[in-house]
């Protein structure tokens, strides 16, 4: 029958499965015997090689007792079941219980010898083992000859089918259909990085002999996840550098001296070599695709406009996508003031334009009227038409989707294209979800930053804190105060912070002027806020996490943070960086929830006390979270991996971005016999995102 198998077969044939259980497992990803051996588990539950009874003394670790069990007692309650036992053997005792499995009833009862694996608890006066995994032997059976260390594999499973339910469908088929798992590398990549063939990794991650042994699988696993990623977007990459439709775009001596007359500061180094490597990139006949990173406040923006102003001293128009209406205002107006009395044309589109002016504005760019466009979401609609676009300049990248991107990028020939990130993205991450983009960072700051002095503040010393804050806000100093989002939904901090706004103002902040800004105000609102709030006429400013993108307020000293624990502290190291641009001293309060956070929790706010360094946080903020919660979620552009993590596994990140280039430089369209199934191992995986790229 082994013989028979197919990866093909439907796993509705497997025994035990039928057409009800393969929509469950459907609903899973698991349609094939294919899908079911690479539905890897996510870890393994130890059950340790048996151990007398007597020497079970560690509360927490996993142990398996063999003996005969006693007082066996069975409780019926409305709403449980219960059954009570004792195992023992020639070296002591232990209790045990059962809660609703009347199935064992009828098996276990005293004299009956069993196997437990679980782990000693203490509850009040009572210590056992609850619910443990549990073998009964039959009589005459010998219960020590299976005795041995084993490795449970845990897998993803839904409400309906348990990962023990997987593990019995996959067990009986699991070496027939290991066996015909194709290898995906080339042999000589396969030895020189020691790697076991892929079928034998798939065996052990299913059935390891040990933990090392599950873990040499499961690395092998992530490591064919990142190079299988990494072949895709090198492979994208090369398909858009094939493209000689890109607008060349020079800088001459001449424009460059007329760009920096407009700028009211000399940059700093980090900037102009930033504008050096743009510059170079938008010469080349292909389209440049360049991630610009930088913490918060080193004067990204200023660089993305030196390569707007660029592209239009070309004769080409420039769009600047920004994720928020107030940051497109913000920028607009900051523009306009640089180029007041130029002969650029600037023109802003949001949602919230009325009908009249948004066509107008389309109009205005259709007809490359318009030089550079600052625009919201709205620059991404479909009627959005431009002359001449040779520029894309895409803020606060990690609020976009990839789909947005290519959207926007889509709306000239092959246009340049600039994303900035303010999340500083350790290179691991930065290499996965950007495999395809080049990389630079602004090391510095501009002149004259302060370090802002940050403090976690308990419940206890809040009302102290708030007496300080009071005082600053009364000398004429000005604060952010920020609140969580309760969900990815804007609409419940709406009330909390007004409800705040109301607190605060009876109390702690009384006589003081304050203002509201969220999500669900209308833009001429959160103008009129925002511009109180600068000129000073507002003193402190209750917020949801808006302002967390780009805002420019210097005058502003204190950033208060409510309920800090809710936050990533790469957020926070955002909001913290809204402060202290001024020549004023800045302080951060990190406010904890009274609901006494975890301390874990306490750790990561912590790393924020000690430095200020946005590429250390975002490090410890990738250990901590993982990726997606550093990023945002899935729609970012993070590919999921099933094994691979990007924390642990940098390694195996680096050897794959490497062969991956080594295997593209020798075989560019994976079109070599040898690369055959890794190719149609990529498509399988990544044919939407190669999308028009050919390689079949
Ligand atoms: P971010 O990189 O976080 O987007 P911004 O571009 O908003 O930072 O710049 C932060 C502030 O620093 C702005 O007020 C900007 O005008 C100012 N700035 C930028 N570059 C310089 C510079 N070279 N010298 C002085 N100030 C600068
Ligand atoms: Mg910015």
């Amino acid at each position: 029958m082994s013989e028979a198998i197919s990866l093909q077969d439907s796993v509705q044939f497997l025994r035990g499965v039928g057409p009800a259980r393969a929509h469950e497992f459907a609903s899973l990803g698991i349609r094939t015997i294919g899908d079911l051996i690479e539905h890897f588990p996510f870890r393994h539950e130890h059950r340790p090689k048996s151990q007398p009874i007597g020497t079970l003394s560690e509360l927490g670790a996993p142990a398996t007792l063999i003996g005969e069990l006693r007082r066996v007692r069975e409780r019926k309650l409305p709403d449980k079941h219960v059954i009570h036992a004792e195992i023992i053997d020639a070296t002591g005792r232990c209790f045990l219980r059962w809660f609703n499995s009347p199935y064992l009833a009828e098996r276990l009862g005293n004299g009956v010898i069993v196997r437990v694996s679980g782990r000693l608890e203490a509850v009040g006066d009572w210590a056992g083992m609850t619910n443990p995994q549990t073998h009964i032997f039959a009589p005459e059976a010998d219960p020590f000859s299976q005795d041995k260390d084993q490795y449970e594999p845990i897998y993803p499973a839904t409400g309906k089918l348990s990962s023990q339910d997987i593990r019995r469908a996959l067990r009986p088929i699991l070496h027939a259909a290991a066996d015909r798992v194709e290898e995906i590398l080339p042999e000589e990549l396969r030895t020189r990085r020691r790697l076991p063939p892929r079928r034998t990794a798939i065996l052990r991650i299913h059935e390891p002999t040990s933990a090392d042994d599950a873990e040499h699988a499961r690395r092998r696993l992530a490591y064919d996840e990142f190079l299988v990623m990494q072949l895709a977007m090198r492979m994208r990459r090369r398909s858009q550098d094939r493209r000689k439709d890109t607008p060349e775009i020079t800088t001459t001596p001449r424009i460059d001296e007329r760009i920096r007359a407009r700028l009211p500061f000399a940059l700093t180094p980090g900037q102009d070599e930033a504008v050096r490597v743009i510059r170079a990139d938008m010469t080349s006949p292909q389209p440049m695709n360049r991630l610009l990173q930088g913490d918060v406040g080193c004067g990204k923006t200023v660089v993305a406009l030196y390569a707007a102003l660029t592209t239009v001293a070309n004769g080409a128009q420039a769009a600047i996508l920004v994720p928020t209406e107030i940051l497109a205002r913000q920028h607009y107006e900051k523009t306009s003031a640089f180029l007041a009395g130029s002969q650029v044309r600037v023109v802003l589109l949001t949602g919230e334009l009325s009908a009249s002016a948004r066509r107008d504005a389309l109009e205005r760019i259709r007809r490359g009227e318009a030089d550079l466009v600052i625009g919201t979401h709205a620059l991404i609609e479909g009627d959005v038409r431009f002359r001449r676009l040779a520029l894309i300049v895409i803020d606060e990248q990690h609020r976009f989707g990839v789909a947005q991107r290519h959207a926007l990028r889509g709306k000239g020939p092959a246009p340049h294209t600039l994303v900035m990130t303010a999340t500083p993205i350790p290179r691991s991450l930065a290499m996965t979800v950007f495999g395809d983009l080049d990389v630079t960072v602004i090391p510095d700051r501009p002149p004259g930053r302060r370090p802002v002095a940050t403090s976690l503040v308990p419940p206890s010393q809040q009302e102290r804190a708030w007496r300080d804050v009071r005082e600053r806000l009364f000398a004429g100093e000005q604060a952010f105060i920020v609140y969580p989002l309760v969900e990815e939904s804007e609409s419940l901090p709406l009330k909390s912070a007004t409800q705040e706004l109301e607190r605060l103002s009876a109390g702690p902040l009384s006589g003081l002027a304050l203002g509201v800004v969220h999500g669900r105000m209308r833009s001429e609102e959160k103008d009129r806020v925002m511009t109180d709030f600068r000129d000073g006429r507002i003193r402190a400013l209750l917020a949801t996490t808006v302002i967390e993108v780009g805002v420019d307020v210097p005058e502003a000293t204190m950033m208060i943070v409510e309920h800090a624990e809710r936050f990533g502290i790469s957020q926070l190291h955002q909001l913290r960086g809204r402060i202290g641009r001024g020549d004023r001293p800045a302080w951060c309060l990190l406010m904890t929830g009274s609901d006494a956070p975890s301390e874990t929790a306490l750790a990561r706010l912590r790393v924020l006390c000690e430095t200020d360094d946005g590429f250390r946080i975002a490090e410890e903020d990738l250990r901590l979270r993982g990726p997606g919660e550093l990023l945002g979620t899935r729609q970012h552009g993070l590919p999921v991996f099933k094994v691979a993590d990007v924390g642990r596994d940098l390694d195996l990140l680096q050897q794959s971005r490497d062969d991956a280039v080594r295997v593209l430089d020798g075989d560019p369209e994976l079109s070599h016999p040898e690369h055959d199934a890794l190719r149609r191992c990529l498509l399988a995986q990544y044919a939407d995102a190669l999308g028009y790229v050919d390689v079949g």
